[in-house]
């Protein structure tokens, strides 16, 4: 009997996240690999959820300002609407995934089991320190993980913390919304520096 190669095992599809606090660096890696594949000449489709409105619409950029054109989409069933006649396709990378919907994690799945390599970077806590539930999920479900790391804006230690300040102030657990008038920023901050104020 000869020995056959299955086909599937071949083209078999794989989940990575990117995942740290933010100013880590999560987005410039996520392009660092979406650059590789296109010199690769490969099939690449970049997302992020439209509500990341930072910069700009339809592209993904980092801190440093280094761009890839990709689509900004309004929820995850966009993702396959807009895949849904592409053939061959050979990396979809995903930004901001923590920014979705629950959904996201059958549409990436779907992928995957496409044979499609899917690359995501996404924050794994929020500002409290705890973790953001997507994330977290696909984390779990994936094949590789990065973690990056920022700088502790306080001590300059590795940062895995995202400080939210509302009004000078570290922001308070129950704080979700922000008020008209208020002034909020985020700086990265490592496990000791990192304050969250107790229950207004
Ligand atoms: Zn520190």
């Amino acid at each position: 009997m000869e020995f056959q190669i299955n086909k599937n095992i071949m083209s078999m599809g794989s989940l990575e996240v990117i995942t740290g606090s933010m100013f880590s660096g999560k987005s410039e890696e996520l392009i660092r690999r979406v650059k590789r594949a296109i010199i690769a000449k490969q099939k690449v489709f970049v997302f992020k959820p439209k509500i990341d409105n930072r910069y700009s619409n339809t592209d993904v950029v980092s801190h440093n300002g280094e761009t890839i054109e990709g689509y900004a989409v309004e929820n995850s069933e966009e993702i396959l609407e807009i895949l849904k006649d592409e053939k061959d396709v050979n990396l979809v990378a995903i930004d901001e995934v923590q920014f979705f919907d629950e959904g996201i994690i059958d549409v990436v799945e779907e992928l995957v089991d496409k044979g499609i390599r899917v690359a995501m970077s996404g924050l794994d806590l929020d500002f409290r320190g705890e973790p953001f539930d997507i994330t977290a999920k696909l984390l779990a479900k994936s094949e590789f993980i990065t973690k990056l790391q920022a700088v502790c804006m306080k001590c300059g230690k590795p940062a895995t913390r995202s400080q939210r300040i509302v009004n000078g102030k570290p922001a308070s657990i129950d704080s979700e919304i922000i008020q008209i008038g208020e002034k909020e920023s985020y700086e990265p901050r490592c496990r000791r520096c990192h304050e969250v104020g107790k229950k207004k």
